[in-house]
């Protein structure tokens, strides 16, 4: 039955190639492609008006004749189609501006409804870019039309065509596959219907009854599936013991510093993980600067000493090479073999790198995501960290758990997921927060400035570079052709170097260098041959350079919330008063705000909070590359009730059936294995 639904579209009636391929580019290829093809809004026809009773400014339907023959005109860039139409009560100018093809539509003589907004313009009455459609001889009854995201080559018409065909068919292959308990006691619709009325409802109340059904499945499917890698992590008994009780003190000894409350708790919940017959699952959140990097090599050193082998993933190959310093100097007085796997190490050297590694005379490698996984073979893999990880998804998670020996994961991220995402995004791992600062930071001093202030910012400078401190300056563009009004690394930087400060040292780092030259920079502001470096947001994660006090932001509108928070936090890691500047002249209240909340907090995730509030999911700080879900309906900031239903549901029809073998469960797992398989989470994986 579900066959259906995986027919082609050119398998409904009227839909030939060349349509199916206009369908193709909006992302719909299938019958359930379209299915899942949701309206955006809805138009209410069911108020069918006389001419002379229409209100101007309100969305009408009227139902009328075209007087003559529509004709096409210019009017300086547009080509504007009019057309005079009629009821018995009165006439009007119906006006579409760069759809000429119209004037071919509308047929003189003929009766349309006609359905748009009416104003009066030039002093005549007039109504803009109707929708209209033929007024059937035999008396149809005026309906809730979808109204659906639009690309060039389909029109609203084709496309409701299409779907009521593809509902017809589908028919019983939406067929219901919750249980019913399910579905009453959380108040769903039934799929059938939800499918149905989320399309053409009869009523807003039965489109949003199919919307809060659609978008439980969404939460509940994905969910499931969170939970199913969990359990299969759970039930294995193949994760690697890494025993380290009372092993650590020697490493600990040689710190400069004691560890933090935080870092000894995530620490031991690492421990306590390591040595369990199960395979580590755990994501640690820890604020820019909480000191993440530690904790890893405690990690990795364990795995070492009991005789595994440890990986470290960073996302950039500057984060990488100083992970390696880091290892080098962590781990090496231990006797701990540390490699780094580098993309700039030649075909040779990586061979002999990755033969090291297979037989066992590594024990800790550092590298690039890319690289790590390029097939690496391990002799003896106890550890995986990621850290600063993006991209990390739900099947690489899967692929991970299902080795024969899987290796204990750990993932740290820096970007402070809210609480109600984070269950969403890593509902199957373990979550330790790294919750406190090392001691003897003050805050960043944050302020929001327009350009006005240029000068006082270069003295500012001035004055930190002087007193021996180093600075960055964040610019949103590489080059200048970009984007006309965007501050541009490069040609910032020669400004800065030629007019403002010709006898300081102004470095240049962008994402456009070669992995040695920006290496070459970044480690002469590491070493603070370079006191003033213009950059882009390339040393946004991770990267570590106490000295640092000053971070300039160009453009900060350009800017997400927990970007502009990531990359204050370059500054203020060490024992100096650190400020961050965050330069915009944008006059927008929503600008204003999200300025205000960053000079106001330090709090990422109180920050990234307020990010969600503010701007709802849409693409919420680059979550969508840490994996989110490509829901299609469902808004994580509004729908957290849904979310929340959902996990309800989840964990009880896993606990009445734990693998999901009853036979009325059926189609639920093969709906989740579909899930994780892939096209629902094309995006996270
Ligand atoms: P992040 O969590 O952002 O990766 P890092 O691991 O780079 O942070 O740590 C930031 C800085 O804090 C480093 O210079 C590190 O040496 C220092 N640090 C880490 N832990 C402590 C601690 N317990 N006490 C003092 N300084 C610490
Ligand atoms: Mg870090």
């Amino acid at each position: 039955m579900e066959e259906i639904l995986r027919q082609p579209l050119v398998a409904i009636q009227g839909i030939g190639p060349s349509r199916a391929e206009a369908f193709y580019h909006a992302g719909v290829a299938s019958i359930e492609d379209l299915l899942n093809y949701f309206p955006r809004d809805y138009e209410d026809q069911r108020n069918l008006l006389s001419i002379s009773q229409i209100t101007l400014g309100e969305d009408v339907m009227i139902r009328a004749r075209v007087l003559s023959s529509p004709q096409n005109f210019r009017k300086g860039r547009y080509t504007v189609c009019k057309a005079r139409i009629a009821d018995e009560t009165g006439a009007l100018s119906a006006v579409w501006f760069n759809q000429p093809f119209i004037a071919k539509n509308l047929k003189a003589g003929e009766t349309y409804y006609f359905y748009g907004k009416v104003e009066r313009k030039y002093n005549q009455i007039q109504m803009s870019s109707p929708q209209y459609r033929l007024a059937d001889q035999q008396s149809e009854t005026p309906s809730i039309e979808p109204i659906y995201p639009l690309t060039t080559a389909l029109t609203q018409k084709m496309i409701r065509g299409a779907v009521k065909e593809a509902l017809l068919m589908a028919g019983d292959a939406l067929e219901e596959y919750l249980p019913s308990a399910i579905l009453q006691r959380y108040h769903l619709a039934q799929l059938g219907f939800a499918y149905a009325k989320i399309h053409f409802p009869d009523t807003f109340e039965a489109a949003g009854l199919a919307r809060r059904r659609l978008i439980f499945d969404e939460f509940f499917i994905q969910q499931m599936a969170l939970r199913q890698i969990k359990k299969l992590l759970d039930d294995e008994t193949k994760g690697q013991i890494i025993d380290s009780e009372g092993k650590d003190a020697e490493f600990l000894a040689q710190l400069r510093f004691p560890l933090t409350n935080a870092q000894k708790r995530v620490w031991s919940e690492i421990q306590e993980d390591l040595c369990s017959p199960r395979a580590m699952n755990r994501l640690i959140q820890g604020d820019v600067g909480s000191g993440k990097t530690v904790v890893a090599m405690l990690g990795l050193y364990a795995a070492a000493k009991d005789g595994y082998q440890g990986a470290m993933m960073a996302p950039t190959e500057v984060l990488a090479r100083q992970h390696f310093a880091e290892a080098i100097r962590l781990l090496e007085p231990f006797g701990i073999r540390v490699c780094l796997l580098s993309g700039s190490l030649t075909a040779k050297t990586k061979r002999q790198v990755y033969g090291q590694i297979q037989t066992h005379e590594v024990d800790v490698v550092i590298g690039t995501h890319a690289l790590i996984q390029e097939g690496v073979q391990f002799a003896r893999l106890g550890i995986v960290i990621t850290d600063e990880q993006h991209r990390f998804g739900v099947r690489q998670r899967v692929a991970l758990a299902d080795k024969s020996a899987a290796p204990n994961v750990l993932v740290m991220t820096a970007t402070p997921i809210p609480r109600t995402l984070a269950m969403i995004l890593y509902g199957d791992m373990d979550i330790s927060i790294l919750d406190e600062m090392p001691p003897g930071r003050s805050p960043v001093k944050t302020f929001c400035v327009d350009h006005t202030y240029d000068e006082r910012v270069y003295s500012f400078v001035r004055r930190e570079v002087t007193a021996g401190r180093q600075v960055y300056i964040i610019c949103p563009a590489v080059e200048e052709s970009e984007e006309s009004e965007l501050k541009s690394a490069v040609e910032y930087q020669s400004f800065l170097q030629d007019v403002v400060f010709p006898d300081l040292k102004v470095g240049l780092l962008h994402g456009k260098m070669r992995p040695e030259q920006k290496d070459e920079v970044m480690e002469a502001f590491a070493s603070g041959d370079i006191p003033i470096l213009v950059s882009t947001t390339v040393v946004e994660v991770g990267v570590n350079v106490p000295n640092a006090t000053l971070m300039i932001v160009e453009n900060a509108e350009r800017f997400g919330l927990a970007q502009l928070h990531q990359l204050r936090g370059r500054v203020g890691r060490g024992q100096h008063e650190s400020y961050c500047v965050l330069k915009t002249d944008s006059k927008q209240a929503n600008v204003r705000k999200r300025m205000k909340i960053l000079v106001d907090s330090q709090d990422g995730f109180y920050i990234a909070e307020e990010d969600l509030r503010l701007r709802g999911t849409g693409d919420v700080f680059g979550l969508r590359q840490h994996g989110l879900p490509d829901f299609k309906l469902a808004d994580l900031y509004k729908d957290l009730d849904i979310l929340k239903i959902a996990q309800q549901a989840a964990e009880e029809v896993l606990t009445a059936d734990p693998l999901l073998s009853r036979p009325e469960n059926l189609r639920l797992k093969q709906k989740i294995e579909q899930f994780v398989d892939g096209d629902v989470l094309k995006n996270s994986l």
